[in-house]
């Protein structure tokens, strides 16, 4: 249990110098109830359990700054189907999967790579009247048998369903196939440990604080967790008498009042300052500017850091004025499309910048394509640092999975690593963007014992590498939570 903070000395451990410092020798690291109390070459025995690091490259533990935790346990259940290279392919996988009897998620197959279009039949030939809903990996279509299609309210026919009425049927799923369990949540917390996670920021819409409190209780304890309000939820939390900071158990606290205050690239609906290409549009605010300084306000008088969702540049400039107005504290969230004078103002404000840099790698054709010559403006992390402003990186799960490694190699080569990089004079060093991956914390004395030990130097690896680095050990506040 987290609660039980604990005693661990590692022995032989190089320590990553993120500050750009040179390697010095190994050394030993001495945690004491969940806090580092030592740091030293040959620390005298403690009297506490030893792990010998054998040289291994050692980094505070990982934060993922952004997920939607709950949408990513459920994720996480979902039948795989990237592996489906043809449509008999993934009805064999199908098949299989329905022998339980309860309805059937898939994600991942790539209809555009087949080499003809699929039909309702097929699928309800090998799977009778268990719902089967099959998403497309770029999310743009589903495919579902005719139990699906009932199921979630759609006309029967013969084809896949597509754009429109795909994302409007798409939140139903949760009807058909129920919300994330203990269990769900137990394997994606053990999974973000084996890649030397430590803690999240969870940003779940819709979810109390209670909900953490309770799914605490029942053992999703492994690794630290910041909840978020959001506007529906911020009431309860302030009865309870609850701010920024507090602590509802050792290990699981209180992050910040989440606003969303435009939409997204994809949709088109990020407020932009110029026209999207396609559409001629520029997006648009979720709320009036009167409505967002209410809204800052009563989050800051009642003790609450603002984590402002604002992916346009329009929205960014509106979101920076009513934090300089109100006082507000806090991070942009996504500022995926920057200008010179908001990375200033970001800098002035003190706000940090929470930004999935995996999203490039999906985005980067789009932006191309309905931002012109607003590439270079875009995911703009080498302004940021550069002007002082705090990064912190996270995946949007399950937008991105939840491995900061991806997130990591995006920030520092801009694209996947068999492809040029996107606008690389915005990119990262893989040290600056390992530290915007540590809620700003150093193996020292006084911090939390969160440690993790990797096999390779991540400093000298390559983007691809990068990628695939793994955690041989994972420790909370002095408790190992994955272990080679
Ligand atoms: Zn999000």
């Amino acid at each position: 249990m987290m609660c039980a903070m604990s005693d661990l000395l590692v022995r032989a451990a190089r320590v990553v110098p993120l500050d750009g410092e040179p390697y010095a020798e190994p050394v030993d690291v001495l945690v004491r109830s969940g806090a580092v109390a030592a740091v030293g070459r040959e620390l005298p025995d403690a009297g506490v359990p030893e792990i010998d690091a054998d040289g291994r490259w050692l980094v505070p533990g990982l934060w993922d700054a952004h997920v939607h935790l709950g949408q990513w346990a459920i994720a996480s259940r979902r039948l795989d189907l990237s592996a489906a290279r043809t449509p008999e392919e993934a009805l064999a996988v199908v098949a299989r999967a329905v022998d339980a009897g309860r309805p059937v998620v898939g994600m991942g197959h790539r209809a555009g790579t087949w080499s003809r279009p699929v039909t309702v039949a097929e699928l309800d030939a090998v799977s009778g009247s268990v719902p089967v809903v099959l998403v497309n990996s770029d999310c743009h279509h589903g495919w579902l048998n005719t139990a699906g299609l009932d199921a979630l309210g759609l006309a029967r026919r013969d084809e896949v369903v597509s754009e429109g009425e795909w994302f409007d049927a798409y939140p139903r799923l949760t009807a058909l196939v129920g919300g994330p369990t203990v269990d769900d949540y137990q394997r994606v917390l053990a999974r973000a440990a084996s890649r030397g996670v430590v803690g999240v920021v969870d940003f779940e819409f819709g979810a109390p604080w209670t909900d953490w409190a309770s799914r605490w209780d029942e053992g999703c304890d492994l690794l630290r967790v910041r909840w978020s309000a959001y506007a529906d939820t911020l009431d309860a939390a302030l009865a309870a008498g609850l701010r920024t900071g507090a602590e509802l158990a050792p290990g699981l606290s209180v992050g910040s009042l989440k606003i969303i205050s435009d939409g997204s690239l994809g949709t088109r609906t990020a407020w932009c300052c110029e026209p999207y290409a396609d559409t001629g549009g520029h997006g648009a605010p979720n709320q009036s500017a009167a409505e967002l300084h209410d809204l800052l306000t009563r989050g800051t008088a009642n003790g609450f850091t603002v984590a402002t969702h604002a992916i346009g540049d329009r929205a960014l400039a509106e979101a920076l004025a009513v934090y300089a107005a109100t006082g507000a504290a806090g991070s942009i969230e996504h500022a995926q499309l920057v200008t010179r004078d908001a990375v200033a103002d970001l800098a002035r404000l003190g706000l940090t910048a929470s930004v999935q840099p995996a999203h490039l790698l999906d985005d980067r054709t789009t932006s191309e394509r309905v931002w012109p010559g607003r590439g270079e403006r875009s995911f703009a992390l080498r302004w940021l640092r550069d002007a002082g402003v705090p990064i912190a990186l996270g995946s949007d799960a399950p937008v991105a999975p939840l491995d900061p490694w991806l997130a990591i190699s995006a920030a520092v080569h801009r694209g996947d690593p068999a492809d040029e990089p996107w606008h690389p004079e915005q990119a990262l060093s893989t040290g600056e963007a390992l530290s915007a991956s540590v809620d700003g914390r150093r193996t020292r004395v006084g911090e939390p014992g969160d440690l993790v030990l990797l096999d390779a130097d991540p400093l000298a690896a390559s983007p691809a590498a990068l990628r695939d680095l793994s955690a041989a050990l994972t420790v909370v506040g002095g408790r190992v939570v994955w272990g080679r």
